[in-house]
């Protein structure tokens, strides 16, 4: 299928991403990251049967002074956006603060929140703070919603926080989902409660093989993932609809559902500072020494971006891999998201039960 808009933006991103290879194979230097993810606590206030950030323990997280004098590297780095995530971030009572500090930095700021915490009181605190943007999670309806993130309370809670932050006029309020079997037959029900909500952003996602979904049975199988393909084919024209970045390239579905390529940035675009200041690729990845590319801690931020992240940057394994080295995809996908990897649910032709490649 031809897609002018996905055509005009591949150029543009393929145009980035060429020049951040030769940067860093000629300079051995890259582009400050566009967007850095804090990963501000590991502490929640639910339990939810797929969170990805229960596995690690820490001996604790970053200071506000540690985190503001990181934030001010970034932005001498002009980095664009700071996004805190969790655990739950609103359970950091410094949190507003700290964003507020990076806001008048001149950096965009976002949370992703389960919603539990945001009353008319923090509602009126996100947008003294000038956040730009929160994703608040719904799973589903309410029993489904409730059963997966374990709280009675959730749904009513996440709901009640999206009228709030809409009647605020936070620039962007959005919702995420992740897909599993258990909420996939309600997506279009759930599709029309979020327009009733006047939310315009939909991100859908499918289980991370990570914290408690780790060999557990929330991965949709191929003919399920099939049916949330053709869910976001028949829905996108309805409501702002996009798949999350752990379905990056979707073989022959990527220009009937996207208008612009989504590669896995880590290392390219973004990274993540981690609970207690060790720098990652990325919030889902297991923060353990494998993934660390070194602390706030202990040096700056800058030296960190520039002297790590080698195999993100050198696409080794497109050779390592044999089945990414044989494929006709392999400079459209890149060899998918890293912690599918970790699983071998990486590859959309493998996930879709197809080939040949
Ligand atoms: S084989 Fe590798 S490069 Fe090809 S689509 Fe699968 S993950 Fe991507
Ligand atoms: S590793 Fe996966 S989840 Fe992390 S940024 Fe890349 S695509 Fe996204």
């Amino acid at each position: 299928m031809f897609n002018l808009r996905y055509q005009v933006a591949k150029l543009v991103d393929d145009y980035y991403l060429g020049e951040i290879v030769e940067q860093f194979d000629k300079q051995g230097r890259v582009p400050a990251p566009r967007y850095v993810v804090w990963d501000c606590s590991r502490k929640c206030n639910l339990r939810c049967v797929h969170c990805g950030a229960v596995k690690e323990r820490y001996a604790g997280e970053l200071t506000a002074e540690q985190i503001r004098r990181a934030i001010g590297e970034l932005a001498g780095l002009g980095v664009n956006m700071l996004a805190a995530t969790g655990g739950e971030p609103l359970l950091r009572e410094d949190l507003l603060d700290v964003l507020e500090y990076a806001s008048r930095r001149g950096l965009r700021t976002g949370i992703s929140t389960n919603g539990f915490l945001i009353d008319e009181a923090m509602a009126d605190r996100i947008r003294a703070c000038s956040l730009h943007s929160v994703q608040v999670s719904l799973d589903g309806l309410e029993n489904t919603h409730n059963q997966i993130r374990n709280h009675p309370e959730s749904f009513r809670r996440a709901v009640h926080a999206l009228r709030l932050l809409r009647e605020r006029r936070i620039p962007i309020v959005s919702v995420a989902t992740t897909v599993m079997p258990q909420n996939l037959a309600e997506l279009g029900a759930l599709r029309e409660l979020l327009l009733q909500l006047g939310i315009k952003r939909w991100r859908l996602a499918i289980v991370l093989p990570i914290g408690r979904a780790d060999g557990t049975s929330l991965a949709l199988n191929s003919e399920q993932l099939l049916t949330l393909l053709r869910f976001v084919q028949a829905s996108r024209k309805r409501i702002g609809l996009y798949l999350g970045e752990n379905l990056t390239f979707l073989g022959e579905w990527e220009r009937k559902l996207r208008d612009a390529p989504l590669y896995c940035p880590a290392g390219l675009r973004a990274c993540c500072i981690g609970v207690d200041g060790h720098v990652r690729g990325c919030p889902e990845q297991p923060d353990e020494p494998s993934t660390r590319e070194g602390s706030v801690l202990e040096r700056p931020f800058a030296e960190i971006w520039q002297k790590g992240f080698r195999r993100y940057r050198n696409r080794e394994i497109l050779a390592q891999d044999p089945a990414c080295a044989a494929c006709r995809s392999k400079y459209d996908c890149w060899g998918g998201c890293w912690v599918m990897r970790s699983q071998d649910r990486h590859c959309i032709y493998r996930l879709l039960g197809n080939g040949p490649r």
